[in-house]
């Protein structure tokens, strides 16, 4: 067992002055943070919150979620982040598989919450809660790493979501080990522009507390705003995926940005090597990463100065965590591709209450993610796609990634998405979507042949349809199981 003392407590200790937090120029310090996650933790004991239990949120990023997630830890409560675009019913399901004893939700979402179906969860307004008084009761001093920190359910390929258990240690050595890859810097000050109820959001929240740099926070994202940010106000670190950054370029000259901003963490899907290309005539120090919610964010990543040849790739697997490419369980040579294994002590212990899945993601230790990549001789990751978004075309593996990194480098293409459809010759062929700029006229034949000049035949698209906006997640990633539902909605 290894306690430590509960970390905002520490963090106010050592640097009660400091800045902890900022929302739309509102600052909080360390110490002001701990006295209102404190005040919070009181009033959900004389809720009846108490230590085990979970509590569901459905809040924007806020100084309040941020409060509050703290607040839990004070309780040693869990906390079950709900994805705010949910539906009712949605909401619903991961509030009986949580079993949650309360859900707190900001005023926003009151209409959706009203739908809510749930009995055995008290359900109540932010406002609503700050009616209760602060008990006396014992707040927590100490966590232990074993404990539960989060379970926070991920969007099944198939199937319903699973809630993805995660300690306090998986926490606390994703942080270590991304400070030991990207050194601290106490003048940091990193900004959050995803949602906190993801892996991306949480991840900068928990590394602050820990580190006692700045988290920045937005409530959604705007490039402008990011760029603005960056630009004027001392951001020096962002965590983004390809879509925000495709975004962002628009808006930086080629002088880049200035000295200050060190980390631009790229992660949460393929990135299109055109886009990774336009960064380096920029000098935007692109860190490209490679994780997901089972290792509580980041375990591989690549260097700025690693980038230039190794473009494309993913990078090495951070201190201390193990990675191995296996087809069925064996390790295959380098240059070969299999299943990406993990195995670290930030890897999640498995999914709550569902022992059948934990079976299967657990084998003989090592964490089986689901993702296909192969290693180069030097131990560099590069990441094909995920293992349920595979296209099979004549027996052959096609990688929707690299086909929509061939559309992507088209200069009319702005965003690309690409999946598979039955045909009874091949089994299944490759279909695409894409968004595509203003200014610039292609024709669907056009991109055709422009794929038919890059890729092998089985690898051409077979047909490309032009939409106004892809199916992204809230972390903005792309839905590419989803891509089809805009094929029955053009020919509705
Ligand atoms: P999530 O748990 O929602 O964060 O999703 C994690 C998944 O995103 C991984 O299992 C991968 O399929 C995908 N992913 C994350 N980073 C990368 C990357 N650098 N390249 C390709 N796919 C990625
Ligand atoms: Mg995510
Ligand atoms: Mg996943």
């Amino acid at each position: 067992q290894m306690k430590m003392p509960l970390w905002l407590d520490k963090r106010a200790f050592l640097t009660p002055e400091r800045p902890a937090i900022e929302v739309n120029g509102e600052k909080w310090n360390w110490a002001w943070l701990n006295k209102e996650a404190k005040g919070i933790a009181r009033r959900l004991g004389s809720i009846g919150v108490s230590k085990g239990e979970r509590v569901a949120l459905l809040m924007d990023n806020s100084l309040n979620m941020v409060a509050v997630i703290h607040a839990l830890s004070y309780i040693g409560a869990i906390l079950v982040p709900l994805n705010n675009r949910l539906a009712a019913p949605e909401i619903t399901w991961q509030l009986l598989d949580a079993e949650a004893k309360l859900l707190l939700y900001d005023s926003a979402f009151q209409e959706k919450v009203a739908q809510v179906d749930v009995d055995k969860t008290k359900v109540m307004a932010w406002s609503e809660m700050l009616t209760y008084v602060e008990t006396d009761i014992d707040l927590q001093t100490h966590i232990e790493l074993s404990d539960i920190h989060t379970i926070m359910y991920t969007s099944g390929t198939t199937g319903r979501p699973k809630g993805v258990i995660l300690t306090y240690g998986n926490h606390w050595w994703s942080a270590t080990s991304s400070m030991l890859n990207l050194g601290l810097n106490t003048e940091d000050r990193w900004l959050v522009c995803t949602p906190m109820f993801h892996m991306s959001g949480l991840s900068i929240l928990l590394r602050s507390v820990v580190y006692g740099i700045t988290a920045v926070i937005h409530k959604d994202f705007d490039p402008v705003k990011v760029n603005q940010a960056i630009l004027q106000e001392g951001v020096t670190m962002v965590s983004v995926v390809s879509a925000m950054l495709s975004r962002m370029i628009e808006g930086v000259t080629m002088e880049g940005y200035p000295d200050h901003f060190r980390c631009m963490l790229l992660g949460g899907g393929p990135a299109p090597r055109p886009l990774l290309e336009k960064c380096r005539e920029r000098g935007i120090p692109v860190f490209q990463t490679y994780g997901m919610t089972e290792t509580a964010s980041q375990v591989v990543t690549l260097s700025p100065e690693d980038s230039l040849q190794k473009l494309g790739s993913a990078g090495k697997a951070l201190f201390p965590t193990e990675l191995r490419i296996v087809m069925g369980m064996k390790d295959v040579a380098p240059g070969e591709e299999g299943e990406i294994l993990l195995r670290g002590f930030n890897v999640t212990q498995g999914y709550w209450k569902r022992q059948d899945a934990t079976e299967k993601a657990i084998q003989e230790g090592w964490f089986r993610t689901g993702d296909i990549g192969r290693l180069d001789e030097e131990g560099y990751l590069y990441v094909l796609d995920r293992r349920s978004d595979l296209i099979i075309s004549g027996g052959e593996n096609v990688y929707p990634a690299e086909i929509e990194a061939t559309l992507l480098s088209h200069s009319a293409v702005v965003e690309a998405g690409v999946t598979g459809v039955p045909d009874d010759r091949w089994g299944e062929v490759a279909i695409g979507f894409v968004c595509v700029s203003q200014e610039k006229n292609v024709a669907e034949q056009e991109l055709i042949l422009y794929c038919e000049n890059r890729l092998a035949r089985y690898k051409i698209p077979r047909r490309i349809y032009f939409v106004k906006e892809l199916p992204r997640n809230a972390a903005n990633k792309l839905m590419r199981r989803q891509l089809l539902h805009l094929l029955s909605r053009k020919q509705d």
